[in-house]
């Protein structure tokens, strides 16, 4: 009992819920948001953990159910698809921006770069999202979330977060 118009409504309701450690970013601009179906009488909502021991699942989770129950949705369940594995790669261009905008480096290459610069100890450097200087340092591989790194821009003289590539 259901038509294709539910699942983009749902689909819809979600692409609001935030990531609770980026709040300007949502789970669609994350690329989190994997797919809305209707499975046995029930919406079955997929999403892909950002990676592995990132503690804000459980509360994108929460999130997710506050969204639908306030609208009226009983009938779901949130599925994690594992596979395959979320990077970084997925966040959308919109994202992109926002991330920017709100001072935040957005991944400054591919997933497959950052396995390159691994291999060859060279990393491109991260542009400051203020005022897109290149001569930039990093400070400390882990910012105010394991997801984030500090990094210090030389030219306009302030540290900036980097959402980190995996
Ligand atoms: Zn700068």
């Amino acid at each position: 009992m259901t038509d294709t118009s539910d699942i983009s409504h749902i689909r819809n309701l979600l692409t609001q819920v935030q990531d609770p450690e980026v709040p300007v970013l949502t789970i669609a601009d994350l690329g989190i948001l994997r797919n809305v179906e209707f499975v046995d009488g029930v919406y079955e909502i997929q999403i892909t953990p950002t990676f592995t021991g990132c503690p804000a699942m459980k509360a994108i989770e929460e999130n997710i159910s506050e969204v639908l129950v306030e609208n009226g949705i009983q009938n779901y369940k949130v599925r994690m698809v594992m596979s395959p594995a979320w990077t970084t790669d997925w966040i959308s261009e919109l994202g992109r921006e926002k991330l920017r905008k709100y001072g935040i480096a957005p991944p400054s290459q591919s997933t497959e770069e950052h396995l390159k610069a691994i291999l060859t100890g060279k990393n491109k450097a991260v542009a400051c999202p203020f005022c897109g200087s290149v001569n930039t340092r990093l400070t400390s591989a882990f910012g105010s979330t394991a997801c984030k790194a500090l990094h210090y821009c030389d030219h306009c003289r302030q540290p900036f977060e980097e959402f980190k590539c995996h």
